[in-house]
């Protein structure tokens, strides 16, 4: 029986990455997607082409009863779940927190802290009663350290850190485990308005040499869904080069 994992945000960037990954092993994927249908279906495409099964959902994971109709769609989609990747996000322009509205704040935290609490709470209970499942929550470096000129990015995925400790501890005794994976500099559209003269300042400042891929996480993310990781939980993973260490 193949495996099955639900990954959100998976219509571009770090998401669509993981998907293939999960694909090529095998895997059945629940594609969900916000405004980018056809490049989920592209997505959904790719993984059956890699040799998994997909299919694109459409759900905003920052409303409570949106998560709840991704999980049991996927759930009937596929007979079964047994990841969540948790990776769906937005990030703000860089700029002074005193310059951050209460707009760009409250938008913020509903997709990037309230969108994995929503959809953590509609699986969990699955997870339990199958006394198994792995999720991974997707922070940033800026969670771990802090960045300037980012401080309410940070503080939201400071949140998802800590939440991924606590929840690991909470349904542990369960079979339950949860980690999250911290990037750091990625190439998708997230970091589309970086100029080339920053992104090359960035890759200088990376001990590796070089900027992150999508696939450089999802093989991460990956590895923390697998049996290969079955005594990893409430661990924070950096993905990045060694810029944060
Ligand atoms: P992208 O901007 O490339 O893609 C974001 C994805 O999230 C899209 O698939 C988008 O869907 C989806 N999404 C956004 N809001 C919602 C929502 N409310 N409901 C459902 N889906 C939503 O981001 P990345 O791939 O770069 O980032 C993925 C994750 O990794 C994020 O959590 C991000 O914060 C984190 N991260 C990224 C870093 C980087 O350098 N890129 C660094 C550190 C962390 P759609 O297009 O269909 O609307």
């Amino acid at each position: 029986m193949p495996k099955t994992v639900l990954i959100t945000g998976a219509s571009r960037g770090i998401g669509a990455a993981a998907a293939l990954a999960f694909g090529r092993q095998g895997w059945q994927v629940g594609v969900n997607y916000l405004h980018s249908k056809h490049q989920a279906e592209e997505v959904c495409l790719a993984v059956r082409e890699a040799g998994g099964s997909a299919v694109p959902i459409r759900a905003d994971i920052s409303l409570p009863e949106e998560a709840g109709y991704l999980v049991e769609t996927a759930l009937s989609a596929f007979g079964g779940l047994d990841a969540l990747v948790c990776n769906a996000g937005i990030a703000l322009p860089q700029m002074l927190l005193t310059d951050v509205t209460d707009d760009q704040w409250r938008a913020l935290f509903a997709a990037d802290v309230d969108g994995v609490f929503y959809i953590c709470r509609a699986a969990l209970p699955h997870f339990v009663r199958q006394k198994a499942g792995s999720i991974v929550t997707l922070s940033s470096m800026w969670g771990q350290t802090g960045g300037s000129c980012e401080v309410a990015y940070s503080a939201a995925k400071g949140a998802v850190i800590a939440f991924t400790k606590a929840l690991a501890k909470e349904v542990g005794p369960s079979h339950i485990r949860v980690n999250c994976v911290c990037p750091g500099v990625i190439q998708t559209d997230m970091n589309a308005h970086l100029s080339p003269d920053d992104l090359e300042a960035l890759r200088q400042e990376t001990p590796l040499e070089r900027l992150g891929s999508p696939s450089d996480v999802a093989e991460a993310i990956y590895f923390l869904c697998s049996p290969q990781s079955r005594f990893v939980t409430g661990q924070i993973l950096g993905v990045n080069g060694g810029m944060v260490i």
